[in-house]
């Protein structure tokens, strides 16, 4: 059976009081028995030494005396001689007294010789009941001997049982009040603990600070429990802040970060590991072998996880491949460990172009050098003795630093657009006068070729760009048509609005490209015919200069193939707003 508070203080209180009332009561009955005793026995001595009075002067038989003393004092009254035999007793008729045995054995008897006075508490077999005895010595004339006074104990004990009906009374009547009393303790108590207990749920279901409740009795206790919710309460605002705070940075980081307890179960992943790896949160299971079985992952966790903090890169399983640099160190409090992704699929590409670009360049720079090289050491060794073929071989080192000039030149133009220092200053500018100005000045090469050039771009035509730049890009563009398209070939350039944008021509019916080559001769260095570039002095540089260029004037550059043959390049610009 369950109690609630109440009762259990209910009970509590009622056993205490049960259990005072019976200790006290044992006690006090001891006591007031002792008490009963002690008055009983004085006065028995009383009544022996009275009785001894009466004898010294009386001369009636003794058996008469005794029986006169017995009727005076409601006792027993036995008057017994030296030698022990029964003079006189008050509850035997005298005819009786013959068959009674000698008391001269009776211990208050021997006591009232030997020290005279005598007590005995025994059963007398004569009255079949326990009888106090007191025994004093006596002397009446010629007779002398011991006057004996008993008395029940039946009647002592009779007074002490009714006191112990009335203290059973009193006790009873005391455990009711008590009862009474602690219910009514137990009830108030009960209504205060259960006061604060429903302000201590209120503070923990987190409603508003409560004003301290009714509870007089404790108001120290109410108002520290509301203290105590209060703490409660900001303590876990802060702690709910915090943690709002670390995922907002953990969400935010451009850096993948994963984290997994000592049986490599996840315990976190963010946005951008998800995106890094291509997962969904839903899906997989809920470890790391499950969810990311990356092989090269997998063994950093498990490193960091032995203590040991390492990095290493690899590729991810998503299409396209990434490439990830991934850390991993063991957490502080050794339960797991956290990995943190960087993707570096840009950076190796970047580091890739570049390796390939130093290696070009230096390719490019060697051809040339060498050449004028090799020709000053044949005119060293005797050659320029003979100047029909000194001249020779020094057109050739003529040619070759042309060709170093021009590398360079467009070299330094890719690092300038590259590193952001060529100055751009757009204007709105006629596309009409600057087509006509590049024509002119590839005009002698294509004269020799007899190469025509025609433009059909309209007077009005404008665009938005950086003037330089745009003479630059064009004059690329008209210039490799006319080195790369056979005598007797045509040139066509024009102009036409597309939306927001104008788009620039330069068709020519040349060889054309082939469309594997397309989207790549824009690369620096890509060459689709590398004899035929250097034999008309190209650096391979030029389309990609142009590309830059181009973009650098929020435009686009793009080639197609013309009809039957030859190729378009073609250029967007953003059209002059009107
Ligand atoms: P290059 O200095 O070699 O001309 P470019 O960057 O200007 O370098 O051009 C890259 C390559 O594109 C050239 O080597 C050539 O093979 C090809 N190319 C450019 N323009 C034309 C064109 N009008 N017709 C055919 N091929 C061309």
């Amino acid at each position: 059976m369950r109690l609630d508070v109440r009762g259990k203080l209910f009970l509590v209180s009622v056993l205490l009081v049960l259990s005072v009332v019976l200790v006290a009561g044992g006690y006090l009955e001891g006591q007031i028995r002792e008490w009963a005793h002690g008055r009983a026995q004085a006065e028995l001595l009383a009544q022996a030494r009275v009785g001894r009075v009466a004898l010294a002067y009386d001369t009636a038989p003794a058996d008469a005396v005794a029986d006169e003393l017995g009727a005076a004092s409601g006792t027993r009254v036995t008057i017994i001689d030296r030698s022990g035999k029964v003079l006189g007793d008050s509850e035997l008729a005298a005819s009786e007294l013959a068959t009674v045995e000698s008391h001269d054995d009776r211990p208050e008897v021997v006591d009232a010789v030997a020290h005279g006075e005598g007590r005995a508490v025994r059963y007398s077999a004569t009255l079949g009941t326990d009888m106090m005895y007191i025994a004093v010595p006596f002397t009446a004339g010629a007779v002398s001997g011991t006057l004996r006074v008993a008395r029940p104990l039946e009647e002592m004990d009779a007074a002490v049982r009714r006191l112990r009906i009335a203290l059973g009374i009193a006790g009873l009547l005391s455990l009711a009040g008590a009862v009474v009393l602690s219910g009514l303790a137990s009830h108030f108590l009960a209504r205060t603990l259960r006061t604060l207990v429903a302000d201590a749920r209120r503070a923990v279901e987190g409603e508003e600070p409560r004003q301290p409740s009714e509870t007089p009795d404790e108001p120290g206790l109410a108002g520290s429990l509301n203290r105590m919710a209060a703490e409660l309460e900001s303590t876990v605002g802060m702690l709910a802040a915090e943690r709002s705070r670390f995922e907002a940075v953990l969400e935010s980081m451009a850096e993948g970060v994963v984290a997994v307890d000592q049986a490599q179960q996840l315990t976190l992943i963010n946005r951008a590991a998800l995106g890094l790896l291509s997962l969904s949160i839903e899906h997989g299971g809920s470890t790391l072998a499950e969810r990311i079985p990356i092989p090269a992952l997998l063994e950093l966790v498990q490193r960091a996880l032995a203590g040991q903090p390492e990095r290493r890169e690899f590729e991810t399983r998503t299409t396209p491949p990434r490439q990830v640099l991934a850390y991993a160190s063991p957490l502080r409090n050794q339960q797991g460990a956290v990995v943190v992704m960087h993707d570096v699929t840009e950076i190796r590409r970047l580091e890739r172009v570049r390796r390939d670009f130093v290696a070009n360049v230096s390719h490019e720079l060697r051809t040339p050098v060498s050449i004028i090289r090799a020709n000053a050491e044949t005119l060293l060794d005797g050659a320029i003795e003979k100047p029909e073929i000194a001249r020779r071989f020094l057109d050739a080192q003529l040619r070759s630093a042309d060709r170093l000039a021009a590398l360079v030149a467009d070299l330094l133009e890719i690092s300038r657009i590259e590193a952001g220092t060529y100055e751009m200053s757009p204007d709105e500018i006629e596309l009409e006068p600057i087509v006509a100005h590049t024509i002119d000045e590839v005009e002698r090469l294509a004269q020799e070729k007899h190469i025509e050039i025609t433009s059909s771009v309209a007077e009005d035509m404008t665009v938005w760009a950086d003037e330089q730049a745009l003479e630059q890009v064009l004059l690329n563009l008209i210039d490799n048509a006319v080195k790369y398209t056979p005598a007797e070939g045509k040139i066509r350039v024009r102009a036409a609005r597309r939306g927001d944008m104008v788009r620039i021509e330069v068709e020519d019916n040349g060889p054309g490209i082939e469309p594997r080559h397309r989207a790549r001769v824009f690369e620096r260095f890509y060459r689709v015919d590398k004899g035929r570039s250097r034999e008309v002095g190209g650096t391979g540089l030029g389309l990609a200069i142009v590309k830059h260029l181009a973009e650098a004037m929020k435009g686009q550059v793009g080639v197609e193939p013309a009809e039957p043959h030859g190729s378009i390049f073609w250029l967007t610009l953003p059209a002059a707003s009107d």
